[in-house]
């Protein structure tokens, strides 16, 4: 209780040392006005292959699951959303609570307003683990995030499921839009038993080769069916 108390005297000094501008608006006061937050919400990406990009599905297409393992992807928004990108890097970056919970907003209205969340009823709902030293550095693992509020948004249950093996696979050293499929296989591992249906949870994914390599992970211990969630998505950084 007092280290909460604790909490709030110090978020009132920052507040007051330093002012917040709404993201979008540039009112004073908070990270995301109570205006922006009644009158935003990002615009969904278009439906495409995670992995080619082409349009028209959510659903890997034919020719790019012949060789790889996530059945399909879904976004909030296209990762050329300027607004959705800096409240993600602010949040990463500086552990920034206040652009968490706009991020928790964004997932909780896509999840109520889209159709094109054609998940598979049922499924878990699980996060790409960060290497537990990169985690024990940042504090948080904004991935567990993002699932814990697709959990909740979704109804389905959360649990961790994936173990990272290796902090930096030798091959994943290419800029994270220039990985291919198949780069990170073997950097995740399954920490137990896997149920027959996951949602794997991240903040962003670029080319698809993490999300491949823990549907992998996963597939190898027994999953059936495997689909992406990403706050964004898109092919460059
Ligand atoms: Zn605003
Ligand atoms: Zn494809």
């Amino acid at each position: 209780m007092e280290s909460i108390v604790g909490h709030l005297v110090i978020d009132r000094v920052l507040g007051l040392l330093f002012p917040r501008f709404c993201l979008r608006c540039g009112r004073e006061g908070t990270a995301w006005c109570a205006g922006c937050a009644a009158s935003f919400a990002p615009l969904p990406p278009v439906a495409r292959c995670p992995f080619c990009e082409r349009t028209g599905s959510w659903r890997s297409c034919a020719d790019c699951r012949e060789n790889t393992y996530l059945d399909g992807l879904v976004a909030v928004a296209p990762y050329g959303n300027a607004i959705v990108r800096e409240a993600l890097t602010a949040w990463k970056y500086h552990s920034d609570p206040e652009m968490g919970r706009v991020v928790d907003l964004w997932i909780r209205q896509a999840a109520a307003t889209r159709d094109a969340f054609s998940f598979p009823s049922g499924a878990t709902v699980t996060h790409l683990p960060l290497h537990a030293s990169r985690r024990r550095h940042r504090g948080f693992d904004q991935a567990e995030e993002v699932a814990r509020s697709f959990a909740a948004a979704y109804g389905g249950s959360l649990r961790t499921l994936l173990v990272r093996t290796s902090a930096t696979a030798p091959q994943a050293l290419r800029a994270a839009g220039d990985r291919m499929v198949g780069d990170l296989d073997g950097t995740f591992a399954a920490a137990g038993e896997v149920p027959r249906k996951v949602i794997l949870c991240d903040d962003v994914c670029t080319s698809g080769a993490t999300m491949d390599a823990a549907a992998k992970a996963l597939k190898d211990a027994g999953a059936e069916v495997v689909w992406g969630f990403a706050v964004a998505r898109g092919s460059h950084p």
